[in-house]
């Protein structure tokens, strides 16, 4: 079997698949408050189309899938996708992020189609600082989310964006949330795909100075093995159950064995989160492509796949880094 692998022996075997650019929610480090200008739906990936893509690529290597958005569960059948995609025996997981308000009724349907993890996007453990942050007030149902996933078999991470001014001081909160359950926390740093660009911030908090800010509160933190191609440096505090990890996702010290690539809803392929995008499969896909030739373009532009996030940043057409987390899906 021919493998995706770049120029630098890395060898690609994670898709990011964004199911749409639709939201119910208006994040502030991810959009402005009157949203994005939403693509019309016949430019929306079919979820055939998709499901083909994503079996080319597994045909090549790819044996993870992480299913992002906008929010998935805003499009129409996504369960009905995941079960169709569930049927890909060479995928070993199928992940899901979501922001945890439209899912409940749907998890004892993962657990029986063998998701194996879902991350919920959760940024504070208080109603009013949720609804400042995500300007809707769905606080209670993504709590009674998070509540039904612990309680589910599907494995959970907590991803929270830090947010100089804003949650700094519930990072605390959010490890203490490890210590009777089993879940990961991921503090991840704040990136400039916001629709407007970088944030004017007095502070930046980058790895560095969130690690800083838990052990003024923990004395007893054991770093975590990372296993190949982590995207977070994981610890544990000595005799909790759960774990946590920072995700230095703007700092970008995790590129050397990223196993990554991306495709937007519209079917964009990325080959690095700060590109602005290599190749439009959807349109190659509707020209009549085989899978033949899908293959051969995978290979050919996982080639050009830049050394880290700097390269790919300085290598945009479009300089300015500020397209809406929305239109990329993480
Ligand atoms: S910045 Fe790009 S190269 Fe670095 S880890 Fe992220 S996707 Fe991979």
């Amino acid at each position: 079997m021919k493998m995706l692998t770049d120029k630098f022996g890395r060898q690609i075997t994670y898709l990011r698949l964004a199911i749409t650019d639709r939201c119910n929610l208006r994040c502030q480090y991810c959009m402005p408050a009157h949203g994005i200008d939403i693509v019309d739906r016949k430019d929306l990936l079919t979820y055939k189309e998709m499901y083909r893509i994503t079996r080319v690529l597994s045909e090549l290597g790819v044996n993870k899938v992480r299913l992002t958005g906008g929010e998935p569960f805003v499009r129409k059948d996504f369960i009905h996708f995941l079960e169709t995609l569930s049927f890909n025996d060479k995928l070993d997981q199928i992940n899901i992020t979501t922001n945890g308000a439209l899912i409940s009724k749907h998890i004892s349907k993962l657990e029986t189609l063998g998701i194996h993890a879902v991350n919920l996007s959760l940024d504070t453990l208080k109603a009013d600082k949720f609804k400042q942050i995500t300007r809707r007030d769905v606080f209670e149902e993504t709590i009674q989310t998070l509540d039904k996933l612990l309680a589910s078999k599907l494995t959970i991470k907590l991803n929270v964006v830090i947010l100089p001014g804003v949650n700094t001081n519930e990072i605390a909160s959010f490890i203490e949330l490890t210590k009777n359950k089993d879940i990961a926390v991921r503090f991840i740093e704040e990136m400039p795909f916001n629709g407007t660009g970088l944030r004017k911030t007095d502070e930046v908090w980058n790895l560095d100075k969130i690690y800083a800010e838990i052990q003024k509160s923990y004395k007893n933190i054991i770093p975590l093995v990372d296993k190949k191609s982590s995207t977070s440096k994981n610890f544990k505090i000595d005799g909790y159950t759960g774990s946590f990890g920072i995700i230095p996702a703007f700092t970008r010290t995790i590129c050397h064995d990223c196993n990554r690539i991306r495709i937007t809803a519209t079917g964009l392929f990325k080959n690095c989160l700060f590109d602005d995008g290599v190749f439009n499969i959807r349109d190659f896909i509707r020209n009549g492509a085989s899978d033949d030739e899908l293959k051969e373009l995978f290979i050919k532009t996982v080639q050009q796949k830049p050394i880290n996030g700097f390269v790919a940043e300085a290598n945009r057409k479009n300089k300015k880094v500020s397209e809406s987390m929305s239109t990329i899906g993480g």
